[in-house]
């Protein structure tokens, strides 16, 4: 992402954040708190991170450089559909790649996980995500579905013997997984079909390595509008909501995809979903996420719900600065970090594990 981290190679500079406020007990055992305190916890999250000025709006896509720069949400969606918001929660925006993740979903549950790991991959890249070095480096290989190439060979593999049928199973599918239907953003759509060059290069070298089973041009296109579909903090936090329920949407109550896509989803999501910081945000926050340019980062833990943010502010990866250090925070205060779990309740947690056995 040229215009963002000036190139290919964008050395890893980890954002390190205060501890959370308060006392929570930070582990993943158990169930979301109270209501109360989860409606605390996202409004002092939202106050203290809504002061971070920094990082810029994402302006290669030329309709993405108007966002508003101070627009801020956080939602959070239970798997038993409770949701809470704050903020901008509501805002419309475009979700960019946010959408790899649920194209991966509908795929894997549409062709099976096996074909697609063999035509993408599931390893990081540890370069940008639009690098065209990484390609070249892997014989053509995109390594994984949640970077530009990988998403661009995932539209290929989407079912449907035409583009308006490939764009139907998409739109309709992550429609399911928002429990509503998801609009496309003409506007967004229009400008970075105006200016995608660098992905149809990448789809055009992913034929010549004979990666891409589509038209190039058409598998472009249909990707550029999954990018443009309309979204907000609180749809991502359904959508997440959904992947930790098994597949099940809790306000819909409707299936999406099996418990097994869900699993392999989020495991691709953990090794790669933030970019080449995906390392960083799997030890700073300790959950599968994916974030998008235009300031949306979905996060899920499984069995507890979805953590969504929208902050058009990025990094120089390309991720949300508020987002991340608002996600960071809530997922240690919520008890959502996968890594941390809590000692054995009671006297014999005390001893050693041959004392706790006799
Ligand atoms: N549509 C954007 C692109 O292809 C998505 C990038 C992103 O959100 O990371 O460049």
């Amino acid at each position: 992402m040229t215009s963002l981290d000036g190139g290919d190679l964008d050395l890893l500079n980890p954002v390190r954040t205060a501890d959370p406020p308060g006392d929570a007990p930070f582990t993943s055992t158990g169930r979301l708190p109270s209501r109360p305190t989860v409606t605390g916890l996202l409004r002092d999250a939202h106050a203290t991170y809504a002061t971070l000025d920094d990082g810029t709006v994402a302006d290669y896509i030329p309709s993405l450089a108007a966002a508003d720069p101070g627009r801020f949400g956080i939602s959070v969606c239970g798997v038993d559909g409770t949701s809470f918001s704050i903020g901008d929660a509501q805002d419309a925006f475009s979700i960019q790649s946010v959408s790899k993740a649920f194209t991966f979903a509908l795929v894997c549950g549409a062709i099976g996980h096996t074909t697609v790991r063999e035509a993408v991959g599931v390893n990081n890249t540890g370069l940008a995500f639009d690098s065209v070095m990484a390609l070249e480096l892997n014989g053509g290989s995109p390594r994984n579905p949640m970077v530009n190439a990988g998403a661009l060979v995932m539209i290929s593999l989407v079912p449907g013997d035409s583009a308006a049928a490939k764009w139907q199973f998409l739109q309709e599918g992550m429609s399911r997984f928002a429990g509503r239907r998801l609009l496309l953003d003409v506007e967004v759509y229009e400008s970075e079909a105006a200016t995608n060059h660098r992905n149809r290069a990448l789809a055009a070298l992913l034929r010549s390595y004979g990666h891409m089973s589509y038209d190039p041009l058409l598998t472009t296109d249909i990707y550029t509008r999954q990018c443009s579909l309309l979204v907000s903090a609180r749809d991502l936090a359904v959508m997440g909501a959904t992947l930790a329920d098994g597949g099940v949407n809790p306000l819909t109550h409707e299936r999406v995809v099996d418990p097994s896509v869900c699993r392999d989803t989020l495991a691709v999501m953990a090794a790669s979903g933030l970019y080449q910081r995906s390392g960083d945000w799997l030890y700073e926050v300790g959950l599968p996420g994916k974030s998008g340019v235009s300031g949306g980062i979905v996060t899920v833990a499984p069995g507890k719900g979805g953590l969504a943010a929208y902050s058009p502010r990025l990094d120089a990866a390309g991720t949300s600065i508020r987002g991340q250090h608002a996600i960071r925070s809530l997922s240690r205060s919520l008890g959502l970090d996968l890594f941390a779990s809590a000692p054995v309740a009671g006297p014999a947690a005390s001893g050693t594990p041959s004392e706790r056995t006799t």
